[in-house]
């Protein structure tokens, strides 16, 4: 495995790689790697293909007062779990590599940005698609391996590799959890025990939302929300729901009877556990008359 800190050198390597037929499957991450990010690793290595991973935390995702500056980074560590994943490539640049020249140009997904995460985080997933962008350009990638616990994130990317013609696929893979339900994230090392335990909840109330829609035909998603908030409270009153939306799961529309929706849904939460924000979906295929 090859540790590649410059954006021409992964380029080059790219290149090479294409011009011996090779594939590329690539999975981007911010670091500080766990479970899930390792299924996105296998999940590339399925491709057969030679396997790059990124390793950037990219400051232009962050907005004033979030936690940049704080976000956990341990590359030895990550090193180590790319290298058992069968990794061959880390790309793992300097900000100063990556943003070196003063850019004047982003990329903005319009619609799909403004809705739900990107009420709280203004200018987020701007940040998110010019990176993702600039990392398809620096990699080259066949396929791009991602993790479902983002939904967001990833409708916003499908949308701009369909809008931008890029020549790369995204593979959506499943969320790997905790075994009490809890979502795994970066992020949740910032969690006491206690609140660790308590922020598996946040499962059960995605998986009520569901079960009302699909075995109870829920038709007002007014309720469907309102009694998810109940049993969060009843569950796990230390945690604060910000938003629990019951969505489409391309445009990110929301759906007000969900119970009659054909097709595949989204609810997506975020909540504040703590001073810990995190979030977590779920999804799934619906059938009025199934
Ligand atoms: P991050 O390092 O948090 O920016 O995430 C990098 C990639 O890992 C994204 O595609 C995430 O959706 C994915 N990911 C994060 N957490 C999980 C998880 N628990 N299960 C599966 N994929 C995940």
């Amino acid at each position: 495995m090859k540790v590649v800190k410059e954006v021409s050198v992964m380029q080059e390597i790219s290149d090479y790689h294409r011009s011996t037929g090779r594939k590329i499957a690539f999975v981007p991450t911010m670091g500080y790697l766990h479970e899930g990010h390792a299924s996105l690793m296998f999940s590339a290595k399925e491709t057969g293909g030679i396997v790059v991973a990124s390793i950037f935390v990219n400051p232009t995702q962050f907005g004033k007062g979030e936690d940049f500056d704080k976000y956990p980074r341990d590359f030895r560590r990550d090193a180590h779990i790319c290298e058992k994943a069968g990794v061959d490539y880390i790309f793992h640049p300097e900000a100063s590599e990556m943003y070196s020249n003063r850019p004047l140009t982003s990329v903005t997904v319009k619609e799909i940005s403004d809705k739900l995460e990107g009420k709280f985080r203004p200018g987020h997933f701007t940040g998110v698609a010019t990176v993702v962008a600039k990392l398809i350009n620096i990699v080259k990638p066949h396929t791009m391996h991602m993790g479902s616990k983002d939904a967001q994130q990833n409708a916003v990317l499908k949308k701009m590799i369909s809008d931008l013609n890029f020549d790369t696929k995204l593979v959506i893979c499943q969320t790997v959890r905790e075994e009490n339900g809890l979502a795994m994230s970066s992020r949740n090392t910032y969690l006491t025990a206690e609140q660790r335990e308590n922020a598996g909840s946040l499962y059960r109330i995605l998986n009520e939302g569901m079960r009302q829609i699909t075995e109870e035909k829920a038709t007002d998603a007014e309720a469907v929300k309102a009694r998810a908030a109940d049993l969060l409270k009843e569950l796990s009153p230390g945690i604060e729901l910000q938003y629990y939306e019951i969505t489409d799961n391309e445009l990110l529309e929301p759906i007000p009877d969900p119970g009659s929706f054909k097709g595949e849904i989204l609810i997506s939460l975020a909540a504040k556990c703590g001073t810990t924000r995190l979030i977590d979906n779920i999804i799934f295929e619906n059938n009025p008359k199934g």
